[in-house]
């Protein structure tokens, strides 16, 4: 897979659930579909009208939403966003079953086609059972001594990985228009540092599940359960010394913290076991960049060279063989498929039930030829119209946000301008890519599926390092055009909105500008906001690592953040468990700067109009419920648990709440009063 080095390279407007307590709901009764249905963008029958909007503006607009529309049992939370997510993915079922079958195919047909079939194909893959990981197995168990770790880890890089670490292109932070390679950490099973080094019982029984799941790996591949036990808890011996090594996500989130160029001859002296060097010259990364090398955390670095020069050798293997197997598992044998499941969602996530094979076929090829699907979602589903409707208004937005700047009070003169020169270079992308990713030199067959697995991740690695040494390819798009999300890149200085996103009920053709200009305004806002909040305002608008504030607007900033900081670090996400506010600030400084930004342009774009009540509600209060109802949500606790760690984004209700609260023209639609909770003393306001 293609890497983002940088941390948060990427700020999405929802993170998706990987996939799914009391009484389960079904799974919906699943079927390809021939067209997505159609649910409006402002809809009255996920409101709960019998509450207050001053009190809970979340349980009055989704309050409905909530109640009809339980979890299903093979996902861990369901929200606006994952229903249409999983209809896309219905509708994709229904081509990839097409191109499965069909006589005369194009070549990106034929892969996309075969590849949905292969994996399919559940009594091959369960009749070849361990057999197709078995090389991969033998070469570790070949290793002699740690000196041959390096070559190992170098040969087969192209189709798994370096499993102690992650490495791919970047764009280089301080010359924004060149790639360049980096190196970042890695070699973690928990979904986050965190869970290594926190003390309190529930962390430390998912310690002890997850090393009897490693256990329980080595056993399905025919190690003793007593040999097994004692490899899993070396494996956790050395994860939990990388772990400790490496930063925390709100340490990542400051760039500065994750960009450390040097030369490879200094990477090498750093992690002299890694043979570093030998490895980029065989990814054929130029001599010129070699000496630029970005070592994201060096610190890392340093402690994995201590692991492999110090651990013995049998419990290095013995973390390799877990990897392997942990890495493989979804495409071996339904044995393996389940033990991972049972740990990774059923239990740390509390899903009840996998999702049906096709769901996780579809994601693969999602995963691998994303743009050959893409394009046939976009051929069906996309139209010029929507496309050009989402560009105007996207310039309305940005329109308001130079306004915005400059009828800043606390801001100087120098800064407003840096800050507009950055907004002017903001790149819109809406859709699709202009031009579309070329498969050819990639395999495809119908009846190996493990092999267009491994063939699949060496045509990404060979895409990605091809980039190094080369300008920034800014027409590269890295979400696929069904999903239904989008993103902001800062060394990119551009926003992305995938066709998948652009549907309703989010962006609602037949809707009329308050809705419409309440959700996909507000997400346009969003991403457009995330280029200036507390990451994003340090990269220039040529998506440079710059400091371009003055000292005195770097102070003010910071101030306004920290209102919103201290707003949210008092909501809670489950149990007792309060929001992260470190971690969430540059979605919650999003969220409250791209509602604002689509209030300002929706009232642009009507300005003059005659509108009309409707269903009762005011012009000013549609576009409130429109805008609302985007979040709606019901989330597992288990699964809460795991978002407070590593969830950038805070749980829809205050994603609704906690922005409302701090907009005068909310609390006057509605005719909130002071002292209502839907009225903040504070108003928090950064944009
Ligand atoms: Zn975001």
């Amino acid at each position: 897979m293609t890497r983002r080095l940088f941390p948060l390279a990427i700020a999405a407007v929802f993170l998706p659930a990987c996939f799914a307590q009391s009484a389960p709901a079904p799974a919906p009764a699943e079927h390809p579909l021939a067209a997505i249905p159609y649910s409006p963008s402002l809809d009255l029958t996920d409101m709960d009208r019998t509450a207050n909007p001053c009190v809970d503006f979340y349980q009055y607009v989704c309050g409905g939403w909530m109640k009809n529309n339980p979890i299903p049992s093979d996902q861990p939370a369901w929200s606006v966003y994952a229903k249409l997510d999983q209809e896309n993915r219905q509708f994709l079922w229904g081509i990839l079953d097409e191109d499965a079958k069909r006589a005369h195919r194009t070549p990106d047909q034929q892969k996309i086609g075969d590849y949905f079939a292969a994996c399919m194909d559940t009594d091959a893959v369960s009749a070849r059972g361990l057999a197709p990981l078995q090389p991969e197995l033998d070469r570790i168990a070949a290793i002699k001594d740690r000196a041959e770790i390096a070559a190992f880890l170098r040969e087969g890089a192209d189709q798994r990985g370096l499993y102690f670490l992650n490495a791919g292109s970047e764009p280089d932070p301080k010359n924004a228009g060149m790639m360049i390679a980096g190196i970042e950490a890695g070699g973690l099973g928990l979904p986050d540092r965190d869970y290594y080094t926190k003390t309190d019982a529930r962390s430390q029984e998912i310690r002890q599940r997850f090393v009897a799941y490693m256990a329980h790996l080595l056993v399905l591949a025919g190690e003793p359960q007593a040999q097994a036990d004692q490899d899993a808890a070396a494996t956790m011996k050395i994860e939990t010394a990388l772990a400790t090594a490496s930063l925390t996500r709100v340490e990542r989130r400051n760039p500065y913290n994750v960009y450390h160029p040097m030369k490879i001859e200094a990477v090498d002296a750093l992690a002299p076991s890694l043979q570093l060097g030998d490895y980029l010259s065989e990814e054929h990364v130029p001599a010129s960049i070699l000496s630029n090398v970005d070592v994201a955390q060096p610190k890392f670095l340093a402690a994995l060279q201590t692991e492999l020069a110090t651990e013995p050798l049998d419990s290095l293997k013995a973390y390799l063989r877990i990897h392997a197997l942990n890495q493989a598992a979804p495409s071996l044998s339904s044995d393996f498929e389940d033990a991972r499941f049972d740990f990774y969602f059923k239990y740390l996530r509390g899903v009840p039930q996998m999702p049906a094979r096709w769901k996780r076929c579809e994601g693969q090829v999602d995963r691998y030829l994303g743009e050959a699907l893409g394009r046939e979602f976009v051929d069906r589903n996309f139209s010029p119209v929507t496309k050009q409707k989402v560009l105007v208004m996207t310039q309305q937005i940005e329109q308001a946000m130079q306004q915005e700047i400059q009828n800043l009070d606390w801001m100087s003169p120098a800064t407003k301008q840096a800050a507009i020169a950055k907004l002017h270079l903001v790149h819109n992308k809406i859709g699709y890519p202009d031009k579309w990713r070329d498969y050819s030199s990639l395999s495809i067959e119908r009846n190996d599926y493990y092999g267009n697995v491994l063939r699949a991740h060496a045509f990404e690695e060979k895409r990605d390092w091809a980039k190094v040494g080369k300008p920034v390819d800014k027409d590269e798009w890295f979400m696929s055009p069904p999903t239904v999300n989008a993103y902001y890149d800062p060394q990119m200085n551009d926003i992305n909105f995938p066709a998948g996103v652009l549907q309703p009920p989010l962006y609602d053709p037949q809707e009329d500008d308050a809705p419409n200009y309440g959700d996909t305004g507000g997400t346009i806002g969003h991403e457009l906001t995330h280029g200036f909040d507390d990451e994003g305002r340090q990269f220039d608008g040529y998506g440079n690592l710059k400091d371009w504030w003055t000292p005195a607007d770097a102070k003010g900033f910071e101030d306004r953040i920290n209102c919103q900081r201290e707003q949210y670090a008092q909501y809670i996400i489950v149990d007792d468990i309060h929001i992260n506010s470190k971690l969430t600030s540059g979605e919650d400084t999003a969220d409250l700067g791209g509602t604002l930004l689509a209030w300002l342009a929706w009232k642009k774009q009507t300005a003059g109009m005659h509108l009309e009540n409707r269903d009762g509600f005011t012009p000013d209060q549609r576009f409130f419920i429109g805008y609302a109802q985007w979040a709606c949500e019901n989330e597992r606790p288990e699964n809460l648990r795991v978002s407070a760690i590593t969830n950038p984004h805070s749980p829809g209700k205050y994603r609704v709440n906690g922005i409302v609260a701090d907009l005068p023209q909310f609390a006057q639609a509605f005719g909130c009063k002071a002292g209502q909770p839907m009225v903040s003393a504070k108003a928090c306001k950064v944009w």
